[in-house]
């Protein structure tokens, strides 16, 4: 299947997504919040549910950690619009409480689906349960993070990259150290070259070499002073 064909399979699983009442979840959700972004992503996302802004909104991501995340994304040179996010749940859990394991259960096939159909080379899962489900293995986050590994997911090989969720970092500085530093990898895991904002600071070399010679000589003089 070519990439258009993909994006209109996408499409009409979104519309299908729409009426689904696989779970109790549809009595109490505002809306199904099915995922956005780049049907031809190499990157996806995969966050834990709904909270209030997205079941309002109907789009994935759009409250704090939702403005976390287009940050994290900022720093390492991609644009919200060039991955595809998607939860684990597609619909709200009532006051935002864990997903059970029959509504996850319930709701696997769609996210696999979208694996199937966007078929991103990298998969970043975003707190436990999106990578215990995608990795089908028991490991936490704080033990898993920043170790990706080649998975097969809906028929294709993915990487498969447990990342902290960034509501969890928002609140706890050393996670959003190491959220940060995880992110900085994705470039490489995409096979792409490091963003050009790693390269922003020039080194001293590089700053010398753009003087001309006679302020080489005053800085040399500068030094003499503090003597
Ligand atoms: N918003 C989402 O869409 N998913 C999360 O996991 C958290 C906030």
């Amino acid at each position: 299947m070519d990439a258009a064909a993909r994006a209109a399979a996408l499409s009409l699983h979104a519309v299908e997504t729409a009426s689904c009442v696989r779970c109790p979840l549809s009595e109490t959700r505002g809306s199904v919040v099915f995922g956005a972004g780049d049907p031809d992503a190499e990157l996806m996302l995969v966050g834990e549910a709904p909270g209030f802004h997205e079941d309002q909104g109907g789009e994935p991501f759009r409250g704090e950690a939702g403005d976390l995340l287009e940050r994290l994304l900022a720093a390492i040179g991609i644009a919200r619009d060039d991955v595809y996010l998607a939860n684990v749940l597609k619909c709200r859990p009532p006051q935002n409480r864990d997903p059970l394991e029959a509504e996850i259960a319930a709701c696997e096939p769609h996210l696999f689906r979208q694996i199937e159909l966007v078929r991103p080379r990298v998969v970043a899962t975003l707190g436990n349960f999106a990578t215990k489900l995608l990795s089908g293995r028991p490991y936490g986050i704080t033990r898993v993070h920043g170790q990706e590994h080649e998975v097969t997911l809906a028929s294709a090989t993915v990487v498969l990259y447990p990342l902290y969720h960034p509501a969890a970092a928002l609140y706890t500085p050393s996670m959003l150290r190491a959220l940060e530093e995880d992110f900085a990898r994705i470039p490489a895991l995409l096979g792409r070259p490091e963003p050009a904002v790693a390269a922003a600071a020039p080194r001293i070399e590089e700053l010398d070499a753009a003087l001309p010679s006679r302020v080489v000589d005053t800085r040399e003089e500068v030094q003499l002073g503090l003597f």
